[in-house]
């Protein structure tokens, strides 16, 4: 549905029924497929023809969902996994081998923080992370001989940063090497990273995109841009044959468009499991299809309560790039000229006291985890996610005390701000 405005895309790409066929995405609960001769599986097996055969590498549920997110982005080709971790690890490690170097924005999610410099570290794959804010020059300089990807968020979670998109794809080709962008928080509604020279999107789909904080998910696209085959010796998985499926090179034999997640699916999800259960997908597409009507009510009631917190005096700062005392005002006026997220944060001048009095006086919002949610959440890392820490690392970390993130969910903004106002009247 390339030609279709994203609105309808929403709705309808992906899953195209013919006559007489379901009009709602089947859900194809079933691990196999069934064959009538050895010869037609066995050409399966050698990606000779495209099909089904085990729900652990595909599922025509997930395809057409991930066709949906693919035709969204503006991509060529998507898979569904388990969750947004398991999207980006696939991503990095779909090119990435032991010994290789990923540059890596140091404002990313905790999980994606720990997944890089932590578990991949223990495969072999070291990284470098810079400022989403660093020079031309200090980016260059973090790339390596043996660096094979740079990864940023589009907005970062939780310190809502805004990426540079333009200036880390041009540091990423002039090395030779694809930019991984995680745009979970804008989601293609209002950014798509792929416009802008990135080469691979992820997406944590258990937020906006499910929004509705019923199913784990997460998504890999690509661009179908990044010629793999004029930088062979950087990529050998993708541009040398594959012993396990008789020799096939995947660069060579599906291309630019295909490659990639070709061999996400065919050498990953075979090895290492984590797809997105049918069931999961067919909830993930039912938050697809009203996602261009939730995210510009994310987006009002976001900048509503970021302004409503900047005049009262009981805030200390607030971070939303809404708004126009914001450092990443100007860069969000290029990337995001539609609206950012409905995800704010800001810190309270009574600190971790005053944190823990307006957490626990809130009604309408209720304290979780989660974000990105049809309904508000709100969180302070230093009393829960991040209580491990004494409040100089939490500094550090980019998480002090005081700071409150709340994510405005599709309720009314009213509502949300005189939740808010009399849980801040309560702090004496
Ligand atoms: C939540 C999140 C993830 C991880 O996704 P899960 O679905 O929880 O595994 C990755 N990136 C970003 C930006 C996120 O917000």
């Amino acid at each position: 549905m390339k030609n279709y405005k994203m609105n309808t895309k929403c709705v309808q790409a992906g899953y195209r029924p013919g006559n007489g066929e379901p009009r709602q995405v089947p859900i194809i609960q079933s691990t196999t497929f069934k064959y009538d001769t050895s010869e037609d599986m066995g050409k399966l097996f050698d990606l000779e023809a495209t099909g089904y055969f085990y729900s652990r590498l595909q599922n025509p549920t997930n395809d057409y969902v991930a066709a949906k997110i693919a035709d969204m982005e503006g991509g060529t080709a998507a898979m569904l996994t388990s969750s947004g971790q398991a999207a980006n690890f696939f991503a990095l490690f779909n090119i990435c081998n032991c010994g290789d170097h990923i540059v890596a924005s140091s404002s990313i999610y905790g999980g994606t923080f720990n997944l890089i410099s932590i578990t991949m570290a223990k495969m072999g794959v070291t990284a470098t992370f810079v400022s989403p804010d660093c020079t031309e020059e200090e980016l260059n300089a973090a790339f390596k001989p043996n660096t094979k990807a740079v990864f940023g968020e589009t907005i970062a979670n939780p310190a809502l940063t805004v990426l540079d998109i333009e200036k880390f794809a041009n540091a990423a080709h002039a090395h030779g090497v694809p930019l991984i962008v995680d745009n979970t928080f804008p989601t293609p509604i209002n950014c798509r990273p792929f416009e802008w020279g990135a080469d691979i999107v992820t997406h944590s789909t258990t937020k906006y995109m499910d929004g509705h904080g019923a199913a784990l998910g997460g998504a890999v696209v690509d661009s179908g841009t990044f010629d793999w085959m004029a930088h062979a010796d950087k990529f050998p998985g993708l541009c040398t044959p594959d012993d396990s499926y008789h020799g096939i090179t995947y660069a060579e034999k599906f291309g630019k468009e295909g490659a990639f997640i070709t061999k996400c699916t065919a050498q990953l999800m075979r090895d290492l499991g984590s797809i997105q259960s049918p069931q999961n997908a067919f909830i993930l597409n039912l938050g697809l299809e009203s996602l261009h009507v939730r995210m510009p009510r994310h987006c009002e009631n976001g900048q509503a309560v970021a302004e409503f917190l900047q005049k009262h005096p009981k805030v200390a700062y607030v971070n939303y790039c809404g708004l126009p005392s914001d450092k990443y005002y100007e860069v969000a006026k290029k990337y995001l000229p539609n609206g950012s997220c409905g995800v704010v944060s800001f810190g309270l001048k009574g600190g971790r006291e005053a944190a823990e009095i307006f957490m626990k006086n809130l009604k309408l919002a209720a304290i979780e985890t989660h974000v990105a949610d049809a309904r508000t959440c709100c969180l302070n890392p230093a009393t829960s996610t991040h209580r491990q820490m004494n409040d100089e690392q939490l500094k550090e970390a980019g998480v002090p005390a005081e700071l409150i993130r709340i994510s405005c969910g599709i309720e009314d903004k009213e509502d949300l701000i005189s939740d808010i106002s009399q849980a801040l009247d309560c702090i004496k």
